[in-house]
């Protein structure tokens, strides 16, 4: 197989007019075509419907439907496990280039569907036009990324061992079996596409179950894969609802691992479930886990102030918070701290609250659980902090009823308040005040959380400091937070943020796969 190297993809420019007008005529491409679709299940190469449907509502706008998919059963899922053991028989046994090669096609033709699948998401999460391209570059990125590794693993000897005189030896890597993939809503293209691509071009079969907020552009991703030739069985698309199927598969004795990206509490619980071995179950289940955060930036008394706004900004309020990487601390050194608030609370002003097909930078939050969730901490945010922007959830804007929530500034948070310490997923951001450095830091690692986190400094002793001691698995200097890119910044944290998989990383393939080590003496 012959492919260049690597290279993520650029993004698209949105102050050029003719970008706009591209976006907007896929906006209503998209109208047309995929606004009231129904996506049926797919189970062993066939599309299945369901009694029942999931709808997907448009979070700025919650009068409208924007289409539907099925909702498996238990019975599904079931039928969906077993037909996909039985795909694996084949598909392990598949050239890891001819694997590979779906995943190319699959990023090509997404690659000429781009604005199709982010308009869609403009619609089904709200996300506005450089959030959606950002997200769909990643898709394309995670495809073509995930590719090449495999190809770094193909066949025996495909890891470094010793030379021992008189003996062959090598280690073969090979897939695990039959897994369960359970992805987020945050990131419906991207995320669920990456954690399905890697354990299926390992050789393993996956049921995926989208999150339910957003079935549509799974369904739409789920096509192309089927569209770049994957066999039968191999992707079981397995729309449903967490706390029937998802504890249904976590449980069951034929799950061999459990992807999931989601809140702590859900993965917890997931860890749980799988580690209770079932009559029959042969194996350790494998968990691979991305959770939640708090994460924090921490500007010092020499940063250069305009940095550090621009970082906050982008960092806290790009899609409206609802990232596990969003700043949703700003601890700030004493010195620094009125001068970067000025800044920052200006600045977040002008983000003017709007749909995403208006292209507003701040949209409507995906869901009503999300809106009463962070609703409910703006409500009692006076008595941890002050509250010196936003503060309201108004649910609605420009005369449509939506999940509206202001972007929220708190100044002067207590550092042990709920404030400081829980992850809220939406544009709330706990602004603390720290002595100086060294107490910044520590309040940055006070948190059970390790994803990721920033400082703006231009001293190297600081930034040495926290290079060794800040406790995230992915830390920036000197810029926003959030944006990681697949195969520049390997993406995952620690500590109750996950199990550290590193989502676009080297050695990421290498959670969907075993080791085996073959001697033979001559
Ligand atoms: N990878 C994304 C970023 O770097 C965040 C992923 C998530 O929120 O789950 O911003």
């Amino acid at each position: 197989i012959k492919v260049q190297e690597y290279r993520p993809q650029s993004f698209i420019d949105f102050t050029k007019e003719e970008n706009v007008k591209a976006y907007q005529d896929a906006l209503k491409k998209v109208r047309a075509e995929l606004v009231g679709k129904h996506y049926p299940l797919v189970i062993d190469g066939e599309r299945v419907d369901t009694a029942e449907k999931l709808e997907s509502i448009n979070p700025c706008d919650i009068s409208e439907v924007v289409g539907t998919t099925a909702k498996a059963t238990v019975e599904d899922a079931e039928r969906a496990l077993q037909g996909a053991w039985t795909a694996f028989e084949t598909w392990k046994k598949w050239d890891m280039d001819a694997r590979a090669r779906i995943l190319l096609k699959a990023a090509a033709i997404l690659k000429r569907r781009r604005l199709e699948a982010c308009a869609l998401m403009t619609i089904e999460v709200g996300k506005n036009y450089a959030e959606a391209d950002v997200e769909v570059a990643e898709a394309i990125d995670f495809l073509e990324y995930y590719a090449r590794s495999a190809m770094r693993y193909s066949g025996f000897g495909s890891a470094e061992t010793t030379w021992f005189e008189g003996e062959e030896n090598g280690l073969m890597h090979i897939p695990l079996g039959v897994g369960v993939s359970i992805s987020p809503w945050n990131f419906p293209c991207a995320i669920f596409i990456g954690m399905a691509a890697a354990p299926i071009v390992a050789g393993n079969c996956v049921l995926v179950k989208p999150a339910e907020d957003a079935g549509l552009i799974a369904g739409f991703m789920v096509d192309i894969m089927l569209e770049a030739g994957l066999p039968a069985g191999v992707l079981q698309f397995l729309p449903g609802v967490g706390k029937e199927i998802g504890e249904y598969l976590t449980n069951h004795a034929k799950t061999r691992f459990i992807t999931f990206t989601g809140s702590r509490a859900v993965g917890l619980h997931i860890n749980e479930v799988a580690a209770k071995v079932q009559p029959g179950q042969k194996w350790i289940k494998r968990v691979v886990m991305e959770l939640g955060g708090k994460d924090a930036l921490i500007v010092d008394e020499g940063a250069d102030i305009e940095t550090a706004v621009t970082a906050a900004v982008q960092g806290a309020f790009g899609f409206n918070g609802q990232k596990c990487s969003a700043m949703s601390r700003l601890i700030l050194v004493d010195s620094v701290y009125d001068e970067v608030m000025s800044g920052f609370v200006e600045r977040t002003k002008a983000l003017k609250m709007g749909c995403g097909e208006e292209n507003a930078p701040v949209t409507a939050v995906v869901n009503q659980m999300s809106f009463d969730k962070i609703k409910g901490y703006l409500d009692s945010a006076g008595d941890e902090g002050t509250v010196l922007l936003g503060g309201e959830a108004p649910g609605e804007c420009g005369g449509k009823k939506g999940h509206y929530v202001q972007p929220s500034i708190i100044g002067d948070v207590k550092r042990e308040s709920k404030l400081a310490q829980e992850e809220i997923f939406g544009p709330v951001v706990a602004v603390i005040r720290a002595r100086d450095w060294q107490d910044a830091l520590e309040i940055a690692n006070s948190t059970e959380y390790g994803l990721t986190g920033g400082v703006i400094s231009n001293s190297r002793e600081h930034l040495e400091q926290a290079r060794a001691e800040f406790e995230v698995g992915n830390l920036y200097f000197n810029r926003k937070i959030t944006g990681a890119i697949v195969g520049v910044q390997p993406f995952g944290g620690y500590n109750m943020s996950g199990t550290d998989s590193k989502a676009g990383g080297p050695d990421y393939l290498a959670n969907f796969m075993q080791l085996k080590t073959v001697t033979e003496r001559w």
